[in-house]
């Protein structure tokens, strides 16, 4: 047996210890009222764990900890040197248990295992240890007064941080919150989507044993309308870092405007277009562009969903682009050769074939794919040609594998049909053209361009949203700015 067969999986789950507790003041407890709901494997259908479902209370009781924590210093107090000595031995104990982390991730939203072993989990730990080495060289500013004064700017931890996150990365996006907050010196509470609860708890028990003081981080698990609502009102919050729907995303600005007016940091949906003009390397183009659509089962904020193909080429790269979304090997996340699995869960393949379906009723071209076994949380990869602008496949954010491919006469049409979008996440230009490459990239209203590449992220660049994709930026020092306020310190010298 190799080392990563499907047979191993099925055998590591075998012994998989499942966290299903929510994680407050450093310990696992039920919910005040009990209450639990399931949390079900995609690709299955069956129960792996009964998980708590968190009430008002239970928020109270979170918030009350991070609070109590903040106030106290125990974590805020610590030099950075301190606070990046914990991060760092949590990524180190999130790679130690690699293969746990991806087994449950894959488990419990349906992606293959091999990317949460290989890109996920590695990518978590990373973002750990990418602040945990950044903060310690951060510096404030003394302003340019007159002698008889000096006044100094410093950067102070916001307090409370309330992080609500999505269920498509659930790992990296807590890590992309949680890293910045807490080594910010902030007491976080993390609320991970109802479907993907399984690897925040765990995060959370190895960041006491890395050495996180309890109540620094809690995890509140349980519904979005109940749990993430009364953070979003709650009176001792001060911040939301969201990642999610630009809906609900919406919805945590109402909040906290009627309670507090916390600061609330949306990160929310997408429409991304791909230009793919006539002076590209059209096999890099063909292979990114499937990618770009396809990979984690087209559940990416930032996916390429718009293929803008110039007109000269379009026959070419729509029959290559169509033999690659053929050929994906969709299936059994477990298994190490899929590439394309399970949908998070039955409502969402539910969603997503709607859109299939609305597209066809509208009358776009169905080159492949399309809605297949509707029982079934795995969808085919699809792809629908001659797309024009005002249909909803155009639109609509499907979040799933459903790319919608148009032809556009030059560039000006290019630019004109990509940012016909009420998003602004992200976007793709192929041209070996570097003055066109930089002259469209200018002109293209989305918060990252990549340029013969697909969907670029480090740790050290911005990713974040123009328009209705959000505002504020995860990742890179500037992600920092959403966990720090600035204090002016002036002294009048004696
Ligand atoms: P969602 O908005 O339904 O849920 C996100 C989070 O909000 C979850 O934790 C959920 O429990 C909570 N929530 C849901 N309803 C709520 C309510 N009424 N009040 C308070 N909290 C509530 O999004 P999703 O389905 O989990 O994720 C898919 C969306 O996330 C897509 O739109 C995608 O584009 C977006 N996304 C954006 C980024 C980014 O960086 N911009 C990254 C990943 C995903």
């Amino acid at each position: 047996m190799t080392r990563f067969s499907k047979q191993y999986w099925i055998e590591q789950q075998q012994q998989l210890n499942m966290p299903r507790q929510a994680w407050i003041n450093g310990e696992y407890v039920d919910a005040s009222d009990g209450a639990t709901y399931d949390t079900i494997n995609p690709a299955t259908g069956a129960t792996l764990t009964a998980t708590t479902a968190c009430s008002t209370d239970d928020v109270d009781r979170a918030v009350g900890a991070a609070k109590a924590t903040f106030a106290s210093g125990v974590w805020a107090d610590q030099s950075p040197a301190e606070r990046k000595a914990v991060l760092k031995k949590l990524a180190m104990l999130i790679l130690q248990q690699r293969e746990t982390f991806a087994l449950m991730e894959s488990l419990n939203v349906g992606k293959p295992v091999m990317d949460c072993y290989n890109i996920d989990i590695p990518g978590a730990a990373g973002c750990f240890e990418w602040y945990a080495e950044a903060i310690d060289k951060l510096y404030g500013e003394v302003a340019p007064t007159n002698s008889a004064n000096i006044a100094t700017i410093t950067r102070e931890p916001v307090g409370v941080v309330a992080a609500i996150v999505p269920w498509n990365f659930p790992l990296d996006i807590a890590a992309w919150k949680l890293a910045p907050a807490l080594i910010s010196g902030n007491s976080v509470i993390l609320k991970p989507a109802e479907q993907s609860p399984m690897t925040a708890l765990k995060l959370a028990e190895l960041a006491k044993e890395a050495g996180l003081p309890d109540g620094v981080l809690n995890v509140v698990t349980g519904y979005g309308d109940v749990v993430g609502k009364a953070l979003g009102l709650h009176m001792d919050v001060d911040c939301v870092a969201f990642t999610g729907s630009t809906a609900v995303g919406k919805l945590f600005m109402s909040y906290s405007a009627q309670s507090n007016m916390k600061q609330v940091w949306p990160e929310t949906g997408g429409k991304s277009p791909n230009l793919i003009f006539a002076d590209c390397d059209l096999e890099a183009a063909v292979e990114h562009a499937a990618l770009g659509i396809f990979f984690n089962q087209g559940e990416v904020c930032s996916a390429n969903s718009r293929i803008l193909v110039e007109k000269s080429i379009y026959d070419v790269f729509v029959e290559k682009f169509v033999a690659k979304a053929k050929a994906m090997a969709v299936g059994d996340p477990l298994d190490p050769t899929t590439q394309v699995g399970a949908l998070v869960d039955a409502n969402h393949a539910a969603n997503v074939r709607s859109h299939i379906r609305t597209a066809i009723n509208q009358g776009a071209e169905l080159l492949t794919g399309g809605l297949g076994d509707e029982s079934s949380c795995l969808v085919e990869p699809t792809v629908f040609g001659k797309v024009s602008t005002d249909l909803a496949i155009a639109q609509d954010e499907v979040f799933g594998p459903v790319a919608a491919v148009m032809a556009f006469e030059n560039e000006e049409e290019a630019i004109s049909i990509a940012n016909d979008s009420i998003y602004g996440l992200a976007a793709s230009v192929w041209t070996l053209n570097i003055n066109r490459a930089y002259r469209v990239s200018r002109r293209l209203r989305a918060g990252t361009v990549s340029v013969n590449a697909m969907d670029a992220i480090d740790y050290s660049v911005p990713f974040g949203g123009y328009k209705q994709s959000g505002f504020g930026r995860d990742l890179s020092l500037h992600a920092i700015d959403k966990f720090t306020q600035l204090k002016t310190t002036w002294i009048t010298l004696g």
